[in-house]
């Protein structure tokens, strides 16, 4: 028998080509499984044939590491026919393990395949020496390396199956995974060497005119490398690329969320905002028309935010929409919607089993909302009133819906506040009657419907008049005279007070001029402010330009605050009263007894009078504690160096009490009634005489 001997090196450099044969084929794996349309197919090819050509000139360069003592040769068809084989059973491992899911059973049947593959090339690659007489194969040693052709087989499509995700270190993994793969290549290879005997005397067929010589080797290993590295090349270059798409088009996906997130949310409190609602409450109808059931929209309005948000400024106002977004979110299930729709104003869309559930629901949120915030250290008391409309019932569009909720709102906001009202069809007649009653007061100055009416303050002891108040009045074309109570609060609440207040403002000092002029110098004339007015910028300029245009001295005129006015931004109202009160502007503070009462503010407010609320007058005659706190508040007035006006006087014994009790002047019914300059003036004509 012909005793071969091994080269060392170039087994060696076998294994290595084995080796990087696998990794380059368990690459080009990942490639295809993340690859999309034809670039699966052109994958698949490039990949079998380097793999092909990888392991083939693995078994090949291991054929050439055998030394036999006699010339070798390789037949060129049979050698390229060993090629081909091994380029299908790789072209088909890929394959298979680019398949979404492998089965045992077609993995079992797919490492059968590929194991005769591999030891089909191998044999067909020995077949190719031509040897005379035939190779004659040890059947132990030539099963043993079909065992391992199947079981390399099996090993490498479970790790190229498994590794072919992108997962952390996936290189690494692949790396020892096709160092065993490798080994196991060269193992079946050399195990099936082994089990050739080569018997005395024979010779090679192909040695005369197959493939022979020296540097065969070099140039099957130089181009062996070539294949693999280009086939490596190019699954990275094309990874890189591909993950740099990949990253481009997350960012953009990210970046399209991050749009329609801002578009369809407020940016306060991450909550849907009045697009995203409107387009949830169609949805909602839909789902009702269609599969019945109903649901509640719930118009929930915070009462007591403004206030806080002026004493506490804008930062703590934001902190507090958040909590109480937070805390109105807390018990809703996923299916509901809760959007802020404004300032703070927040909308509950939720699916009711019954419509008794909305009543429920709507007291939960209102004791919620009544529980003190704790915002920035400071305990904060607001309360919620909500309006609920009911799809179905309540309105035909969601606008329609939305608009009734709201007016159900305004309705719980004006039976006072911290509670829920359900809508009915007349609330919605007040909420149109608001808004026409609203665009016909924007005319109102314009068209000239705003009067004056004017009320005499007469001195307690002697009972002469000491001057009037300017009471507003609105010469409605349908409504005819309005008193201020009806109107004064729309106009507050859109800012229109302020143009208004200016036109009562230069009105009564043009009046008072006139009386000033008829001799009644010593006369005030009272102009009562509102809050918002007294907040504006403006006003410390509208009072002097009103004086100086009328030419009055400062002191003819005096303004009303309401001691709540003046107590609920203290320090800012302190800036604006000084202000005025360096002018010489008289001030008076209105109502007195009904809000703070702050003996501490008062005392260093720069006022020049107080007026008594009507309230406590009323009940003089029956009220003994009412007797009691008109006495202290005189007292206090006295100490304080201020004068007392008792306003509301409607009797003779009110009248005689105030005057014992000793306030300097009454003002009421009793005394005069407010009338229209003229019928004023004749009032007190009539009285002099
Ligand atoms: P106020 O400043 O406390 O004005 C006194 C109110 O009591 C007036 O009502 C007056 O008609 C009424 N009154 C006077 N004597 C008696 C009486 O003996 N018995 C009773 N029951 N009532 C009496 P009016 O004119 O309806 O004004 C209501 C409120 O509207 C005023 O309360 C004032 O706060 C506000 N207001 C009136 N004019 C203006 C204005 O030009 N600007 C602003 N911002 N508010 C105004
Ligand atoms: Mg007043
Ligand atoms: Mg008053």
């Amino acid at each position: 028998m012909l005793i071969g001997s091994y080269s060392p090196a170039l087994v060696l450099i076998s294994l290595c080509v084995a080796i990087l044969a696998s990794y380059t084929a368990l690459d080009l794996t990942g490639r295809i499984a993340t690859a999309r349309g034809r670039a699966v197919y052109l994958w698949m090819g490039g990949g079998a044939f380097a793999m092909g050509v990888g392991i083939w000139s693995m078994h090949f360069i291991g054929m050439l590491a055998v030394r036999l003592p006699i010339d070798l040769g390789y037949d060129i068809g049979i050698t390229l026919l060993s090629l081909l084989i091994a380029i299908l059973s790789s072209g088909f491992a890929l394959w298979l393990v680019s398949q979404p899911r492998l089965p045992a059973w077609q993995w079992g049947f797919g490492a059968l395949v590929m194991g005769a593959g591999i030891a089909a090339m191998h044999y067909t690659g020995m077949a190719a020496l031509r040897m005379q007489p035939g190779i004659d194969y040890d059947p132990t040693l030539f099963g043993a390396s079909l065992l391992i052709a199947v079981g390399a087989s099996a090993a490498a499509l479970w790790i190229a199956f498994h590794l072919r995700r992108n997962t952390p270190y996936v290189r690494l993994a692949r790396g020892g995974a096709s160092v065993v793969m490798g080994m196991a290549i060269v193992g079946m290879h050399y195990t099936g060497m082994a089990a050739a005997r080569f018997a005395d005397g024979s010779f090679c067929g192909a040695a005369l005119d197959g493939l022979s010589g020296k540097g065969l080797d070099n140039l099957v290993l130089v181009t062996t490398l070539a294949v693999l590295c280009i086939a490596l090349l190019t699954s990275v270059l094309d990874a890189r690329l591909e993950s740099r798409t990949a990253g481009l088009a997350r960012s953009l996906t990210l970046a399209n969320e991050e749009l329609i997130q801002l578009a369809l949310h407020d940016t306060l409190t991450g909550l849907p905002n009045r697009v995203l609602l409107a387009d949830r409450i169609d949805q909602a109808m839909h789902v009702v028309q269609e599969q019945g059931g109903c649901f509640a929209l719930m118009f929930i309005d915070l009462d007591g935010f403004k206030p806080v948000n002026d004493a506490f400024g804008h930062h703590m106002g934001d902190q507090l929409l958040r909590e109480v977004g937070l805390r109105l979110r807390e018990d809703l299930r996923s299916q509901d919607t809760l959007a802020r729709i404004g300032g703070d104003e927040f909308v509950l869309l939720v699916h009711l089993g019954a419509p008794d559930d909305a009543l429920r629901l709507a007291a939960r949120q209102v004791g919620l909302i009544s529980r003190a915030f704790r915002v920035a250290e400071h305990d904060l008391h607001i309360s919620a009133s909500v309006g609920i409309a009911v799809y179905p019932g309540n309105g035909q569009t969601p606008q329609e819906l939305l608009m009734n909720a709201d007016a159900a709102m305004y309705n719980a906001k004006g039976t006072g506040k911290n509670g829920y009202r359900f809508f009915d069809a007349s609330m919605n007649s007040n909420a149109r009657k608001q808004l026409q009653l609203l665009q016909d007061l924007r005319a109102a100055v314009e068209l000239n419907q705003l009067r004056l009416h004017y009320q005499p303050k007469f001195d307690a002891s002697n009972g002469r008049p000491v001057g009037a108040e300017a009471l507003l009045r609105w010469e409605h074309p349908v409504h005819g005279l309005m008193p201020p109570d009806t109107f004064i609060e729309l106009a507050e609440k859109t800012g229109l007070i302020i143009a208004i207040g200016d036109w009562v403002l230069n009105e009564a000092c043009r009046q008072m001029r006139q009386w000033y002029l008829l001799g009644y110098t010593d006369w005030r004339i009272a102009v009562n402010l509102s809050a918002l007015q007294f907040c504006h910028a403006g006003l410390v300029k509208s009072v002097a330009s009103a004086l100086l245009r009328h030419q009055l001295p400062a002191n003819s005129l005096t303004l009303e605050i309401t001691e709540t006015t003046a107590m609920s931004d203290a320090d800012a109202s302190m800036t604006v009263l000084n202000e005025l009160s360096q002018m010489g502007v008289d001030l008076s503070i209105d109502d007195f007894g009904t809000g703070y009462s702050s003996l501490m503010y008062l005392k260093r407010l720069p006022a020049n009078e107080l007026k008594i609320d009507r309230g406590f007058v009323r009940d003089l005659e029956h009220d003994s504690d009412d007797a009691a706190i008109v006495s202290a508040i005189v007292a206090l007035g006295r100490a304080l160096g201020l004068r007392i006006v008792a306003e509301g006087v409607e009797t003779n014994l009110q009248q005689d009490f105030l005057t014992q009790l000793g306030c300097d002047s009454l003002q009421g019914y009793l005394l005069g009634r407010p009338l229209p300059a003229e019928g004023f003036m004749a009032e007190i004509v009539r009285a002099e005489q």
